[in-house]
């Protein structure tokens, strides 16, 4: 099969459509796939469709998707939106489903920018209906201007008081932000408050966000532990202790937050090199300085290497289109590095905020190593001491928990459960989290019907007849 087009991108947030923008100037053809319906990724979606009522909610700083968008009106550019990715290659073939259809095309170079997820948060009772992330809520807003009201944000981190300021904005202020983070953790974050103003701007942005709350009299309750949703049928409250006292909150809504991190479905499919990254408490692809991955075919861009944010995103596409551009000799390796070496002053200044975020807002032990009875893996319903019981009896690694008890082989694919079963079985057996790896990804990387593959078939039949 000949390559259809010279660089394919998976993922149209930030990095995606500023790397098409970028390889599209310097004359590659260029294919963007992504699952929503338009461009955009996670922090733009459907910015090109929003209205003026949402935009006021969302904030200006959503509406500066715009201009990636509208650059990836090109006619080098193939954006094939609504389209899901569920099989890569190293041949660099990606194969895909458009309406229950599926197709695979294949690129000469491949960048693969399918960005973060947020962390998952098992604490009791997360499973209950009721319970979102706090994206999912503001997804929710961004497609289709449904507001949660009376939510209680629990957890920690900036698109919490993200979300708490767009709901406020919505006329839906939050019942109360339940917050895990502590005073350790703001003395550990210190040190890393001097680096951390170079980005003075984002900085506050955050004092902003929470002056807004404390102005419009939402309760913050500060070092939260023993966190539990409670209900029967629904979630009814949260119980939790803060300053020395036991609360319980009555609420319908919670909506859960620890941070985002890296998408790996596909990078981890590929069998790609990753590490584990002890500041964000995840795994992250091995790259080096042009987003090149450990195969050759493969460079990756934004938050799916590590999490940096949107502008790190924007700049990271860029240099990962620099760097297929240069593998598929388009420009010289000197051109590359030339252009790179300015993009990457300004990808530093921009990450100059992330040690002193990662410090103030970690992850709790109590969501890294759940208590027993919490479920982990929603998918087959297998719980945190289940793993635990598991790891006793010999199990190894995530792999082997699913001939135990099959964590990591529903339909998600592990991507809830994968860190936490990875963190659980660090913890039984005093491995290191890179020793314990993680699930075995493989195709399809989301769930495919019968008629979808059998329509990949038929394609393969037509091209190998002509
Ligand atoms: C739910 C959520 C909400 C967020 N909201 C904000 C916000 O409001 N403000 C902010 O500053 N930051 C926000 N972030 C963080 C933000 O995502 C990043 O900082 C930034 O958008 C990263 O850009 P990116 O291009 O790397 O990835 P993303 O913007 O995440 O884009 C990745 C794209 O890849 C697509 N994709 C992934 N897998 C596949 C597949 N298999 N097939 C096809 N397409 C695929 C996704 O649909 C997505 O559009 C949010 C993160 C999450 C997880």
């Amino acid at each position: 099969m000949h390559p259809d087009f010279d660089i394919i991108i998976i993922g149209a947030g930030p990095a995606g459509m500023s790397a098409a923008i970028e390889a599209a100037k310097h004359g590659a053809s260029v294919c963007i796939l992504d699952e929503q319906a338009s461009g955009g990724g996670q922090i733009y979606r459907n910015v090109s469709n929003s209205k003026q009522d949402q935009v006021d909610i969302l904030g200006k700083d959503y509406l500066a998707g715009r201009q990636y968008v509208d650059g990836l009106r090109h006619d080098r550019i193939l954006h094939r939106a609504g389209v899901t990715v569920w099989k890569v290659d190293k041949a660099g073939t990606v194969v895909f489903s458009d309406a229950g259809r599926a197709e695979q095309i294949r690129g000469r170079h491949i960048i693969l920018a399918s960005g973060a997820m947020e962390r998952a948060v098992p604490l009791p009772g997360w499973t209950l209906p009721g319970v979102l992330t706090a994206g999912a809520a503001q997804i929710l807003m961004k497609s289709g201007s449904i507001v949660t009201r009376d939510a209680v944000l629990v957890g920690s981190g900036p698109l919490l008081y993200l979300v708490a300021t767009q709901l406020l904005a919505a006329g839906a202020a939050p019942k109360a932000l339940v917050e895990t983070q502590t005073r350790r953790d703001l003395i550990a974050a210190l040190p890393h408050l001097a680096k951390a103003l170079r980005d003075w701007k984002q900085l506050f942005k955050g004092v902003r966000m929470i002056a807004a709350l404390k102005w419009a009299g939402v309760p913050r309750f500060k070092a939260a532990s023993d966190i539990a949703i409670e209900g029967e049928e629904n979630a009814e409250a949260v119980r939790f202790r803060a300053g020395g006292k036991d609360h319980c909150i009555d609420t319908n809504i919670v909506l859960l937050h620890q941070g985002v991190v890296p998408n790996t479905q596909i990078s981890r499919s590929l069998g790609l090199e990753h590490h584990y990254d002890h500041t964000q408490r995840c795994f992250h692809p091995v790259i080096d300085e042009f987003g090149q991955a450990s195969h050759p075919m493969f460079s990756i861009a934004g938050d799916g290497a590590g999490i940096g944010g949107a502008k790190v995103a924007a700049l990271s596409g860029r240099i990962c289109a620099l760097n297929a551009l240069a593998r598929i000799k388009k420009i010289s390796g000197g051109e590359r590095d030339k252009r790179v070496r300015r993009l990457e002053t300004s990808k530093r200044t921009e990450l100059s905020i992330r040690p002193f975020l990662d410090t103030l807002y970690p992850p709790p032990q109590s969501v890294l190593l759940p208590q027993d009875e919490t479920i982990i893996c929603r998918c087959e319903e297998v719980t945190a001491g289940d793993i635990r019981r598991y790891a006793k009896l010999g199990c190894k690694g995530p792999n082997q928990t699913k001939s135990f008890g099959r964590s990591g082989m529903g339909p998600c694919q592990g991507r809830f459960c994968g860190l936490t079963v990875t963190e659980i079985l660090a913890a039984e057996t005093g491995e290191t989290q890179d020793a314990v790896g993680s699930y075995r990804i493989r195709a399809p990387l989301k769930p495919v019907t019968l008629a979808e593959l059998a329509a990949l078939a038929e394609t393969n039949e037509k091209e190998a007849a002509e």
